[in-house]
């Protein structure tokens, strides 16, 4: 691990927002080949007040700062000196993220491989719970003269890595170091600043290509982490490697949680149809078997009939073809009469009877009775599900924080819309006009339910203006 050339650094700054705080100190140490080359600090100017509780914290003032220089004089010489090696960092981030806006002030692009020293930590002593400075200090019983300075610092780092070095065998470390440092190899035609940005949180991600063409929609519960193994490098999916070409940007989405994201993919995916997203199921071909005892299974199309209100339906059923390869599946299991199911014409005895697959529904053998509960018990487990609402539901959905929260507005299986706490509600006949039924928001929209059954939070919104607070 320490054969590649590091830098371990640390900054004191104004504040902890890296675009709008500054840097008042950098303070850091180069190793090579497990060997300290030289230590260098220095104060800087931000050119901006230092907060009274940021001086005292630090024991920095403006005072000091005052002829110090600023990061226009000394970035040119750090950038050369930063380049190609690894930047080492506790909580890299942070420090990662203040040297990239203040280079950026300078018109300079610096981007390295980091290692995070918590990370690391992390993923060595899994079983500690507190990887903070003070903590390690304490646990490993680290020399720390100049706690809060950024040199000091930075020489707590060096005594960490030499305490990771003798705690864990060479392979260990090597293996943990390199799982960090994994840094995906970003496709050629993708700004790597820009997915600086992406979220961890749940949300759908969109692929553009030239032109902005959109290449792939895809959701996850980790934005950062899903997008990033499109580019792993390795290129196990052939489609990965096409993208890889094609991709020129990267927007997002975020949502509250993972029904919102699989809610908002299924319907980009529909109304933009990207490039590499897998074929679409078409609703146009989309059909059911209405059934009552006493006659035949009707095939009905999607288009024609509120699939969710009635529960007389089986099915549902890509293609006409489809349901009917169905149908005469279970009538073979199940020994039932293709005649009277519909599925052959003619009187008399059934084709099926004459090789004794059919019980005889069609020559009076088995009564229209007991065939008809027969098939019912065959069609249950294809029983369309109705909607269990009397009109227009909010589904709620929070973050694991609590902070988002989110309203999926659904009717009768149908996906209308995400609203946000106090947004309008638009009234049910607009919502009635809009809802397309689509075989996939279905199939999201029961699996849901199914799974989280009555942890969910449902609002009628029947009588409602607006989206109300939680109770
Ligand atoms: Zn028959």
């Amino acid at each position: 691990m320490l054969d590649q050339p590091l830098v371990l650094l640390d900054l004191e700054t104004t504040g902890g927002n890296a675009t709008s705080d500054r840097i008042i100190e950098i303070g850091l140490i180069e190793v090579h080949g497990g060997r300290v080359l030289r230590e260098w600090s220095t104060l800087v100017d931000p050119q901006v007040r230092i907060p009274p509780w940021i001086e005292q914290f630090t024991g920095i003032s403006n005072a000091m700062v005052a002829g110090a220089p600023s990061f226009a004089e000394i970035g040119p010489a750090l950038h050369a000196q930063l380049a190609g090696k690894v930047l080492v960092a506790h909580n890299a981030r942070f420090d990662y993220g203040f040297l990239k806006n203040e280079f950026r002030r300078q018109g300079l692009r610096y981007q390295a491989k980091v290692l995070c020293t918590v990370k690391l930590s992390r993923r060595l002593y899994p079983e500690h719970r507190h990887h903070n400075l003070d903590s390690l200090i304490e646990r490993h019983g680290l020399p720390a003269a100049e706690r809060h300075r950024a040199l000091g610092d930075a020489r707590v780092l060096w005594e960490l890595l030499r305490v990771f070095q003798r705690e864990r065998s060479p392979d260990e470390l090597a293996a943990a170091v390199q799982m960090l440092l994994k840094t995906p190899s970003l496709p050629p035609g993708l700004d790597a600043e820009a997915l600086e940005a992406l979220p961890e949180g749940p949300g759908v991600y969109l692929f553009h290509g030239d032109n902005d063409a959109v290449l792939y929609v895809g959701k996850s519960v980790n934005l950062r982490e899903r997008v990033l193994s499109h580019f792993s490098g390795d290129h196990r999916l052939n489609k990965d490697m096409r993208i890889a070409q094609q991709i020129r940007r990267v927007d997002w989405i975020e949502t509250a949680g993972e029904l919102g994201a699989l809610l908002q993919e299924a319907r980009l995916v529909k109304t933009l149809m990207p490039i590499h997203n897998q074929r679409l199921r078409r609703n146009r071909s989309l059909c059911a078997f209405q059934w009552e005892p006493g006659r035949a299974p009707q095939l009905v199309q999607a288009g024609e009939l509120d699939f969710s209100r009635l529960d007389n339906l089986y099915g549902l059923f890509k293609s006409r073809r489809d349901a009917l390869d169905c149908l005469r599946g279970l009538a073979e299991e199940h020994g039932l009469c293709q005649r009277h199911l519909g599925l052959e014409g003619g009187r008399g005895p059934c084709f099926a009877y004459q090789l004794k697959r059919c019980r005889g529904a069609c020559v009076g053998e088995e009564s229209a009775a007991a065939h008809d509960a027969r098939l019912a018990a065959a069609l249950a487990r294809l029983r369309v599900q109705s909607w269990p609402f009397a009109g227009p539901v909010g589904l709620r959905e929070r973050d694991a924080a609590g902070e988002r929260e989110e309203l999926h507005v659904l009717d009768a299986w149908c996906y209308l819309g995400t609203l946000r706490p106090g947004d309008a509600l638009p009234d049910a006949d607009t919502l009635r006009r809009q809802a397309r039924f689509d075989l996939d928001t279905y199939t999201i929209l029961t699996r849901y339910f199914a799974k989280h059954g009555r942890r969910l939070e449902i609002v009628e919104l029947g009588a409602q203006r607006r989206v109300p607070p939680a109770a």
